[in-house]
């Protein structure tokens, strides 16, 4: 089959690999039918993440080949979500739905090491079937069960964890696909006023269509605008969705005394530096998080269902899986306005 490879920083090549066998009786082949490029993938593609010969891509829908004999909860035929993040599938942290919670082994996720080749490909094999795929109920189209696979659960377990009370004035840094769901959850979540900061235009267009307050991170400081906008309070929830150390440090100065940032962003940086005394002093709580993709479909799926949360289109490209290069290209540099690149592996 094909599948796309990165070889080194901005190296990406579709190639002729073996096609996925099943690793065990609770695996599962899948036959990808679109899959999606993530911010994820490009910390490996910029060399963030320094990797060679990674087989990427973590946002994925298709339609089962094949299960191992333990699985029970899809079968040869069903068109599935797949969770990029899961665990064993056995302990109880699994068994609650959410692989960081794992202790027979970790969290694992896709795409992202060459035990887990990824979803940027014809197929995949996922070893934990029944953890990590679901059946596509019918009436979710196939743009939302994509976003379902991380883009979604991510914003909405940013805001969810970001203690956002009724009225609320939440802040959203980085609008990206991530970030732009965060803001439409929180405003799901209760929130009265939204600031949006990012530096694209387009994209502060974006947040601004959504009904939030455009800020734009080219024109200065995060914070100091945002302490501007409030009087000097700071906002009561800061979402961070970038994953820079110059946007950490803006969402801990942009929080008011005693409330909470909330990060999803992914920081390559070890050695971040927390001001510790700042935030002991300004009771500050600090929550990262890694999405519990699989965990989150039994409360966006009926949000989505009955229209309480209608997902903005983020996909402005829709490329063969062919085209993957020009795909992470566009993607990486922003050029053309893209957003979100949608693959079609069967083109
Ligand atoms: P993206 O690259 O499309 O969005 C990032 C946005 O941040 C862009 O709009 C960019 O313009 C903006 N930005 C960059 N530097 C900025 C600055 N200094 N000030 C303001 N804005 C700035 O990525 P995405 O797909 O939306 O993902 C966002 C982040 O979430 C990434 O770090 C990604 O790895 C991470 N992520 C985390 C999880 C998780 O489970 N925690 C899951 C998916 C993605
Ligand atoms: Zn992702």
């Amino acid at each position: 089959m094909r599948a796309v490879v990165i070889n080194g920083t901005r190296d990406v090549s579709v190639e002729k690999v073996d096609d996925p066998v099943l690793s065990g009786p609770d695996g599962a082949i899948v036959q990808v039918t679109a899959s999606a490029l993530c911010g994820s993938d490009l910390h490996f593609y910029e060399g963030d993440f320094a990797v060679s010969g990674l087989r990427p891509g973590h946002e994925v829908v298709g339609t089962v080949l094949e299960t191992g004999s333990a699985v029970s909860r899809v079968k040869a035929g069903d068109r599935v979500l797949v969770s990029p993040v899961f665990g064993c599938g056995k302990c109880a942290g699994c068994h609650a739905g959410n692989g960081i919670d794992c202790t027979g082994g970790g969290l694992r996720v896709l795409g992202s090491g060459p035990d887990l080749p990824g979803g940027h490909a014809e197929a995949v094999e996922i070893p934990v079937a029944d953890m990590a795929l679901m059946p596509i109920p019918d009436d979710i189209s196939v743009d939302n069960a994509v976003l379902l696979t991380d883009a979604l659960p991510t914003g909405w377990t940013a805001a969810s964890r970001a203690d956002i009370r009724p009225g609320a004035t939440v802040l959203v840094i980085g609008l990206g696909p991530v970030g732009l769901y965060a803001l439409q959850s929180a405003q799901v979540l209760g929130a009265g006023r939204v600031l949006a900061a990012d530096r694209v235009p387009e994209r502060l267009a974006m947040a601004e269509a959504l009904g939030a307050e455009p800020i734009d991170a080219s024109k200065g400081d995060i914070a100091q605008q945002v302490l501007a906008l409030t009087g000097g309070l700071g906002a009561d929830s800061v979402i961070e969705a970038v994953g820079h150390d110059a946007t950490m440090t803006a969402a801990i100065n942009a929080v008011r005394t005693s409330h909470t940032v909330s990060v999803v962003g992914v920081n390559a940086n070890f050695a971040f530096p927390i001001a510790a005394p700042l935030l002991l002093i300004r009771n500050v709580t600090l929550r990262f998080t890694t999405a519990p993709v699989a965990a989150t479909w039994p409360e966006l799926i009926p949000l989505i269902r009955y229209g309480r949360l209608k997902p903005v289109d983020v996909f402005t490209h829709r490329l063969p899986l062919t085209e993957a290069a020009s795909g992470y290209e566009a993607f990486a540099d922003r050029t053309d306005g893209c957003l979100k690149v949608l693959f079609d592996p069967t083109r």
